[in-house]
């Protein structure tokens, strides 16, 4: 069996390599690749993503799972060879589903259409897209019939990203959320608006990336296995458990884009330093969901990074970087600055209280544009719809309306959006079960100290890597299933208080 199991694991970091391989390609493209570069690497990253596809659903591997599985059965449920196993078995059978026809197919069309949307949404132009994106909701239903034996067509999607989430499960929750959320959003609306003005001064670009670096040292984001460079849209890459990035974008008009997209990258990239080592070149080396990854990545954005205690301890020391700027704004009117509640057009603008209502917006026509219910053609005046009836806003164009997400244009229909705001509820959640650990925690936010917080984390979530789903992390770190009342009491707490309500 231990002969079985190392080849096994010998195949595993040979793909592990190979995507390793492409993932520095990737990032690469997002940050220095002269743009000349660019036909080249496309060819290249689609051979690394054909040749990690094959070594990955060779049948020799099929054949050492199938050996596996009396070692796997002897073992308990947690054992860290179970697991291994176990997972790679749930990916590989994922992966031997999908005809290599389609996958060559869908990695061509939005790699296309992506360049596309590059041009059309600055051009407002979504009916010169409404083609292609008809052929990508089909090729989306393709896949998804590649795995019979679903409820809802967007059920095989959500699962790749979110396993053992449907469309049902989803829908169930989100529903909860928005009804307790929309009396929230109107009760703020009533309110006077917040004057954010002082985030929108001048804030040269060096000053602002020296004082994200030095929030994120503190948080414990590991810079002897990672780095922080500058890209168009912020994002965490893994190239091994040495070697987690994070990317960011400066916009020297508005203090806030670059320093929490810092917080936010940070928070993804100490969840994959923190999973074990030894999981690193197998399926368990990562993060287990797009929910709970999400989770991390907000809990340090916003529980922590949007909180009254942190900027107790870090505004004199930003006031101190941007004196002109910030010396004669209060740290209460700085507080309330970075937490200002408006219903607004754009999805990665928005603040935590609307935020989520955009997701479902997305969620759900998404769901009716597989279902058919929906055609392709008249997206963009159901976007307009939603805005209009959730949040009270319609963009003037569809470039910051329908157009605004690289999701549906670069990727597939279906499986991207929910990920999102289950991030957030999970979030609340173990913050909420933290918290409940060591009620100490906020207290010691207040004095930018880290550790205990990073620490539970650390053995309550990060050292997991994908051993257990989510559904299973759940339960195991906060004692039940996902709930949506942490996030809404998290909520009314701190936004009550803002906005005196
Ligand atoms: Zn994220």
């Amino acid at each position: 069996m231990e002969a079985k199991l190392n080849e096994l694991k010998q195949r595993l970091y040979e793909v592990a390599d190979l995507n390793s391989a492409g993932s520095v390609l990737h990032w690469d493209m997002s940050t220095y690749m002269p743009p000349g570069g660019a036909p080249a690497r496309g060819r290249a990253l689609a051979t690394l993503g054909r040749l990690s596809h094959e070594k990955f659903t060779a049948p020799e591997v099929g054949h050492l799972l199938d050996a596996l599985r009396p070692y796997e059965e002897s073992l308990p449920y947690d054992h860290d060879d179970a697991a291994l196993i176990r997972v790679t078995r749930r990916d590989y059978e994922r992966e031997v589903k999908v005809p290599a026809d389609l996958v060559s197919r869908i990695g061509e069309h939005t790699a296309m259409l992506y360049n596309k949307w590059t041009e059309a949404r600055p051009a407002n132009d979504f009916a010169g897209l409404a083609a292609d994106l008809e052929e990508t909701r089909q090729l989306s239903i393709a896949l998804a019939e590649c795995f019979p034996g679903y409820t809802h067509i967007a059920d095989p999607l959500i699962g790749f990203s979110d396993y053992g989430m449907t469309a049902e499960t989803v829908r169930a929750v989100f529903a909860e959320l928005r009804q307790q959320l929309v009396p929230i959003v109107r009760a703020i609306n009533a309110q006077p608006e917040i004057d954010d003005s002082a985030l929108h001064q001048h804030y040269p670009e060096g000053q602002q990336l020296g004082f994200g670096l030095d929030v994120i040292r503190d948080y414990g984001y590991d810079f002897n296995r990672g780095r922080q460079d500058k890209t168009h849209h912020p994002f965490m890459t893994r190239f091994a458990w040495g070697d987690c990035r994070i990317t960011t974008r400066v916009k020297e008009d508005d203090l806030g884009d670059a320093l929490f997209s810092t917080l936010h990258e940070a928070g993804h990239a100490m969840y994959e330093q923190g999973t074990a080592e030894a999981y690193d070149g197998t399926p368990l080396g990562g993060g287990t969901s797009a929910g709970i990854h999400e989770s991390q990545s907000r809990t340090w954005e916003n529980q922590v990074g949007r909180s009254r205690g942190f900027w107790q301890h870090y505004y004199p020391a930003l006031q101190a970087v941007f004196p002109e700027q910030l010396g004669s704004v209060s740290e209460h009117a700085f507080y309330r600055a970075i937490n200002k509640v408006k219903p607004s057009l754009i999805r990665t603008d928005a603040d935590e209280v609307t935020y989520n209502l955009h997701v479902m917006i997305r969620f759900d026509l998404e769901l009716q544009l597989l279902e058919g219910t929906l055609a392709v053609k008249d997206l963009p005046e159901a976007w307009n719809a939603r805005y209009q009836s959730d949040l009270g806003v319609v963009a003037p164009d569809n470039r910051d309306g329908v157009l605004q997400d690289v999701h549906w244009y670069g990727g597939l229909i279906g499986g991207a959006f929910q990920g999102y705001t289950l991030g957030n509820l999970f979030a609340a959640q173990f913050f909420e079960a933290a918290q409940q650990a060591h009620p100490a925690i906020p207290a010691e936010i207040g004095q930018g100290k880290f550790g205990t917080l990073h620490g539970w984390l650390q053995d309550n979530i990060y050292q997991h890597g994908s051993k257990f789903t989510a559904a299973e992390l759940v339960q195991r770190v906060t004692g039940g299933p996902l709930r949506v009342d942490p996030l809404i009491a998290y909520i009314k707490a701190k936004y009550g208080e803002i906005y005196a309500l």
